[in-house]
């Protein structure tokens, strides 16, 4: 049985529901199903989401029990063939909820012409995702590879030539071996689009839809984010048959588990301020906004005695994979980063994220801060402000519907040490008198409404776990992800 496009039926009987942008994209159809309930229900299994049982093995043995809510939410819905839109908060396993049903459907592929095709935004993220599900597909027989630029294109044809049913790709690479004819993507049956709006962006968009038009027929396609908006309507409105789109905590995008602080520094002091938050981290990531910026900052702090990598994209692909290998190994717990690492990557035990240069908008604020908080864990964000960033973080803060202070501190502030064991006072405030250089003055209005801060003393920044699954995560290769052949 197949749970592709040909078995769908497209006026399945779907929950409506009133108010959500979605469904503006299909005015006509009900779009979205909200189905909290389901997703609280503590009972689930993934047996009873229909997840095979070599797969429920598979997850058993790396220490996945239980479906997360996105999983129960989606898994049946795409098991049943259905286009889907997945939204829900960073860590909170929509890998595994477009994996599983994506594994169930993928058939053995002819050579060069894969069944399934799952793309993303880094290279990174294509190892990360295909690292995740080579031992599910391994555990069903089926081959899985990574394809992305910056690496050898040899190895990915070599692997393309003796068949791989499901490749976990970026757009780029994707497009230059289309190109060159040594694969196809017409008998493409599943399209997963992880980190949709992004793909959806002007940057990707027409390398995206250039795989799409390629493939014959309507293969089902399954789009997963935590920000699932705006340009992502037209990917929806093309490529989309009667989708349902599902949404875990529609009302806000920001993690239980994550505390976030708001520093005002100045110039001259804002390096030693993230040189102090990193020292106490187990594992902190250091978002800038520049290249340059990135190997600057990472040669400052590793001045401090810290030991310190940049990831950045003008780095090559060995030194890429290198930086992010010994933050993973906690080799060098601190890593300086730009957007390259904002999206989808997840390092166990990051346990502090710091904007050292402000996001660029409310969303990067929101998947950059999600590198950390994943997987029900706690963890601590940190944005430094420099007083000509502060109304630019203030609109931020707005449309990330936080309301918190930006409280001034410099470098030998003892709260910098502890930073989860003050409370972050709601209410964001104009600074008096532009500055922000002194320690100790909190910029706050006198009464704090929906805070958003985590209450203190939860030890944030130090509880940290790892997973069970973490060790054969990082034994495999890194470059390209195989499982063994094993047919009947
Ligand atoms: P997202 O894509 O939503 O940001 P991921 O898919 O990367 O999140 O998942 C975050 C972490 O949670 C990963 O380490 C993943 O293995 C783990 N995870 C996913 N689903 C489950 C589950 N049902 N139980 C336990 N851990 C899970
Ligand atoms: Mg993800």
């Amino acid at each position: 049985m197949s749970f592709f496009s040909r078995n769908r039926t497209p006026d399945t009987a779907i929950a409506e529901s009133t108010a959500v942008a979605e469904t503006e994209v299909h005015p006509a159809r009900p779009a979205l199903v909200v189905d909290e309930s389901a997703a609280a229900d503590p009972i689930v299994t993934f047996e009873e989401l229909g997840v095979a049982r070599d797969l429920v093995a598979a997850l058993n043995e790396r220490g996945i029990t239980s479906p997360f809510p996105v999983q129960v939410l989606t898994i049946p819905d795409a098991l049943a063939g259905r286009d889907v839109c997945g939204k829900a908060k960073t860590g909170s396993g929509k890998t595994l909820a477009f994996g599983l049903p994506l594994l169930m459907g993928t058939t053995t592929a002819k050579k060069r012409r894969p069944v399934s095709i799952v793309l993303v935004p880094t290279r990174e993220l294509a190892n990360q995702v295909a690292d995740e599900l080579a031992p599910l597909a391994e555990a069903r027989g089926l081959w899985i590879t990574a394809i992305y630029g910056g690496v050898s294109m040899s190895r990915q044809i070599n692997a393309l030539r003796s068949g791989v049913d499901l490749i976990v790709a970026t757009p780029g690479r994707l497009n230059d071996l289309l190109e060159r004819g040594e694969m196809s993507v017409a008998d493409v049956r599943f399209v997963v689009l992880d980190e949709a709006d992004q793909m959806a962006d002007m940057g990707f968009l027409p390398q995206v839809e250039r795989i799409l038009k390629q493939i014959d027929g309507n293969p089902q396609t399954l789009l997963f984010s935590a920000t699932l908006d705006g340009a992502v309507g037209e990917l929806v409105r093309k490529y989309q048959h009667n989708p349902v789109t599902h949404e875990v905590e529609s009302d806000t995008q920001s993690v239980d588990s994550l505390a976030q602080r708001f520093i005002g520094v100045s110039t001259d002091d804002r390096l030693e301020v993230a040189a102090k938050i990193c020292a106490g981290a187990t594992r902190a990531l250091v978002f800038v906004r520049t290249t340059h910026g990135a190997d600057r900052i990472a040669r400052q702090l590793a001045a401090t005695g810290l030991r310190t990598q940049a990831i950045h994209g003008r780095l090559s692909q060995s030194k890429r994979e290198r930086a992010l290998a010994a933050f993973s190994d906690g080799e060098s717990p601190v890593l300086v980063a730009t957007n390259v690492a904002a999206r989808g990557l997840h390092v166990d035990g990051i346990d502090v994220v710091i904007h050292f240069d402000p996001p660029e908008d409310h969303k990067v604020y929101l998947h950059r801060s999600g590198r950390t908080a994943r997987a029900g864990e706690d963890g601590m964000v940190v944005t430094l402000v420099l007083p000509e960033q502060m109304r630019d973080i203030a609109q931020i803060q707005k449309d990330a519907g936080l309301d918190l202070a930006i409280v001034s501190m410099r470098s030998d502030d003892k709260r910098l040490l502890d930073l989860a064991a003050w409370e972050a006072p709601a209410g964001l405030v104009w600074p008096t008198g532009g500055g922000s250089s002194q320690g100790g003055n909190n910029n706050r209005r006198p009464a704090p409404r929906g805070a958003s801060g985590r209450p203190a003393g939860r030890g944030a920044t130090r509880a940290v776990s790892h997973g069970d699954h973490e060790g054969s995560r990082r034994d495999r290769e890194p470059a390209v992800a195989f499982s063994r052949r094993r047919r009947p």
